[in-house]
């Protein structure tokens, strides 16, 4: 199998080839085009700008990753492409990459749940046994999931508004630290004091397992309403530091409750593995403080964090049972969600 991946739910345009056998699977190109320089003027995702750019992108990325796979479009065995969840302008783009690329070659088509693609993108470096715990931290979403398979996660808790890559960036913009903040942050962060600012943790004792990142956003914009822009500048390394103290120790407060309310288990005695997945898996701190705590943790390798098309075909790669043939697929669209199993 060589399947051709395409992922284009939110401002990241990604392409990737992924040559698939029976024992293994071999990335042959990745390709991404990031519109951040295009959405740092605005301070996050405009949704128009971003379908628009994807549209701009995608022709010169399908040239350079075949290029750079040295295979043919004949070569291609099916296509993988992010149907949901993201923005209905930017998946459309790339489903109808993907649909006009199927119909060329009368190819299958797998929808692509990205959520679990964010999770299951472990596999592209490491083989890690099921059930797993999963831990997804990106822009949009911040879960907690049961993993048993690549298509069967349940959900264990969840945030109830922001979530933490939001808060990174939200954040940052409080900050004026420039987008998107995560790694800004992280890199800020480290010659700053995690202990020079006391931010909230929302605990929600009463609610096991829910999330909430949104008091901590306010926490920070009074925090810099009460400095000048002069001590803001100069404190700015540990008010990073503090701040993405509070998003890491939220998460772990919520990992340790997880494992111990809802899957009753012992922390130090948990060796179940937990994966880290998502844009902020990057995040040097919340490895660390993973790492430090729980005995079988890992985590996605940061080219396949952000949003790519590797984690896209990599899942497409381990459903063979979700490929929707020619020509059903061409009536694929941006709600289409995985096709349940007969
Ligand atoms: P979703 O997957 O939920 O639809 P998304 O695709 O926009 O959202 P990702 O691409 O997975 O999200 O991740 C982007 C997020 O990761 C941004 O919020 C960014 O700030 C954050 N991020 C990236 N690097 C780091 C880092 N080193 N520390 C913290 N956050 C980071
Ligand atoms: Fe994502």
């Amino acid at each position: 199998r060589i399947i051709l991946g395409v992922e284009t739910s939110c401002d990241d345009t990604s392409l990737c080839i992924l040559e698939v056998t029976d024992s293994s699977s071999k990335i042959l190109s990745l390709n991404s085009f990031n519109q951040d320089f295009l959405l740092m003027k605005w301070g996050g995702v405009v949704p128009e700008l971003a379908a628009r750019s994807h549209v701009k992108a995608l022709p010169p990325l399908l040239d350079v990753t075949f290029k750079e796979a040295g295979i043919s479009p004949e070569d291609i065995t099916e296509v993988a492409v992010t149907t949901h969840p993201g923005l209905v302008g930017s998946l459309l783009t790339g489903i109808n990459l993907a649909k006009t690329f199927a119909m060329m070659r009368n190819l299958p088509i797998v929808p692509v749940n990205h959520l679990f693609a964010h999770l299951e993108a472990i596999h592209l470096t490491e083989e890690v046994s099921y059930p797993y715990l999963g831990l997804l931290v990106s822009g949009g979403h911040t879960a907690f999931m049961w993993v048993k398979g690549p298509n069967e996660m349940d959900v264990l808790g969840n945030t109830l508004d922001d979530a933490a890559g939001e808060a990174f960036d939200k954040g940052g913009k409080l900050l004026g630290v420039g987008y998107p903040a995560g790694r800004i942050i992280d890199d800020l962060a480290k010659t700053g004091d995690r202990k020079k600012f006391d931010f909230p943790i929302s605990y929600m004792r009463d609610r096991p397992g829910k999330m909430s990142f949104s008091g901590l956003k306010t926490a920070l914009r009074v925090k810099v309403q009460s400095m000048q822009p002069e001590e803001v500048k100069a404190e700015l390394p540990h008010l990073c530091a503090s701040y993405q103290e509070a998003i890491v120790q939220s998460l772990r407060v919520k990992a340790d409750e997880i494992i111990e309310k809802i899957l009753e288990k012992k922390v130090n005695g948990f060796t179940t593995p937990i994966v880290i997945g998502g844009g902020v898996a990057c995040n040097s701190r919340l490895k660390e403080v993973f790492k430090e705590r729980y005995k079988n943790v890992h985590v996605v390798k940061p080219i396949y964090c952000t949003d790519n098309a590797g984690m896209v075909a990599n899942w497409a790669s381990r459903v063979p049972d979700l490929q929707v043939p020619f020509p059903e697929c061409l009536s694929l669209d941006a709600r289409s969600r995985y096709v349940e199993k007969k």
